[in-house]
């Protein structure tokens, strides 16, 4: 008798849709089938050399203890000098909080704020993780359509009406994971204007992918753009994907002295601190030489405008230019009704994408896991050869459906 009583918030969420793509993929090649595998979340690159040997040195000088619970010194000196530099962010020591990803301190973040009836709103289509880490916490997800039409972006006015006594967040994703979208400074701005006039709401901007950047205006942060919004604003970030660091588990958080002592206060009782040596990594990839990360984002940047040009060239998809991340999200609204091979009708992107799986041997992940259909998320961070392969695979079983 299974006698073991799960609690509502593990019972009540999912697991990452694209954690279980991948599963799949895994099930599939050990049974022989050989798969082009677009459901990656993570760069096809090894972290560079020097990080690693900063990470060997600071083994070796026995770097190997607890460290303050809001990350070292070393580390949190160099993500205020990042921001500054790159972002025009001003802050303290002790408002930035290092974890152990920037998953983590997402989570973290939303535990020490988010109550049972509280209201977080995520434009879509989203980050998977987004929903699942609100409900997790005993918050209500608030889900605002941005379709394509919007550019998939949150508009002033949509914010704002979606805003309720209960709202406790917004969460922005720029880049974002799906599509690739990147804010401007200016859009920004009449977010902050919103939000402003709302001051119970709080924002909390995921910029992972900030540095994975490929449109010709810079990079810019919401807190940046607004300081007057520095007691409403998180902004996290991390090594995970622009140093291929996703295994080192570092990531961190920028925001008022409050919430950043909740924060820390959490981590505490939950993990003490991020690793050591993790930590002593990141230090030496945010301060050292940066070519290597120019050098995939030029990779990365191929490898996008090729697949991009070669899913427009299918009929029945459409696929918009993204402006960061590794990325693609086309729409599939062409191939909706169309009929299988062996007499099954395509009825939604969850069908297209089990068809390619099975017909191609492609694995992407369907957009509805992230809130929007009919569209399906592929990953560039795979081999040129494989995007290849993969677009004229998908091309062929785009050809075979009547
Ligand atoms: N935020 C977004 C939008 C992501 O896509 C991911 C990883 O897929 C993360 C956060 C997680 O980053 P980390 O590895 O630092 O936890």
């Amino acid at each position: 008798m299974d006698t073991i009583k799960l609690a509502a918030r593990v019972t009540n969420i999912r697991v990452s849709p694209s954690t279980a793509a991948a599963q799949k993929v895994r099930e599939l090649e050990a049974e022989g089938r050989q798969i082009l595998n677009l459901t990656v979340g993570e760069p096809d690159f090894d972290t560079p050399g020097s990080i690693k040997d900063a990470a060997i040195e600071a083994l070796v000088a026995g770097d190997t203890k607890y460290t303050p619970v809001n990350g070292t010194l070393e580390l949190r000196k160099a993500i205020r000098h990042d921001f500054k530099t790159r972002l025009g962010i001003n802050c303290s020591l002790d408002q930035i909080s290092v974890g152990g990803g920037a998953k983590q301190v997402l989570f973290v973040a939303l535990m020490a704020t988010v109550e049972e009836g509280d209201e977080v709103i995520i434009p879509a289509p989203y980050w998977v993780s987004y929903p699942d880490m609100v409900i997790a916490n005993g918050g209500t997800p608030v889900i605002v359509d941005c379709g394509e039409d919007v550019g998939f972006k949150l508009t002033p006015e949509a914010l704002e009406a979606a805003i309720t006594p209960h709202t406790r967040w917004v969460i922005l994703n720029s880049p974002s994971n799906p599509t690739g979208v990147a804010y401007q400074a200016e859009e920004l701005r009449r977010l902050g204007e919103v939000l402003l006039r709302h001051p119970h709401v709080m924002v909390m901007c995921d910029e992972i992918y900030d540095r994975i950047w490929y449109a010709d205006f810079d990079a810019c942060s919401i807190l940046g753009v607004m300081p007057e919004l520095a007691n409403q604003a998180l902004v996290v970030n991390g090594v995970s994907k622009s140093y291929a660091m996703t295994g080192w588990r570092i990531g961190y958080g920028v925001g008022p002295r409050k919430l950043i002592d909740a924060i820390n206060k959490l981590q505490s009782q939950m993990s003490s601190c991020p690793s050591s040596i993790s930590q002593a990594a990141a230090a030496n990839a945010l301060t050292g030489d940066q070519t290597s990360v120019a050098e995939t984002v030029g990779i990365y940047r191929e490898r996008r405008d090729r697949a991009h040009w070669l899913i427009n060239q299918i009929p029945g998809l459409s696929c918009r230019l993204p402006d960061g991340a590794f990325y693609l999200f086309p729409s599939c609204a062409g191939i909706i009704g169309t009929t299988t091979p062996n007499g099954k009708r395509i009825e939604t992107d969850l069908d297209f994408v089990l068809y390619l799986l099975e017909e191609a041997g492609v694995a992407g992940v369907h957009g509805g896991a992230y809130g929007l259909e009919p569209y399906f998320r592929i990953s560039t961070a795979t081999s040129m050869d494989v995007i290849e392969r993969a677009s004229a695979q998908i091309a062929r079983a785009v050809g075979a459906l009547s």
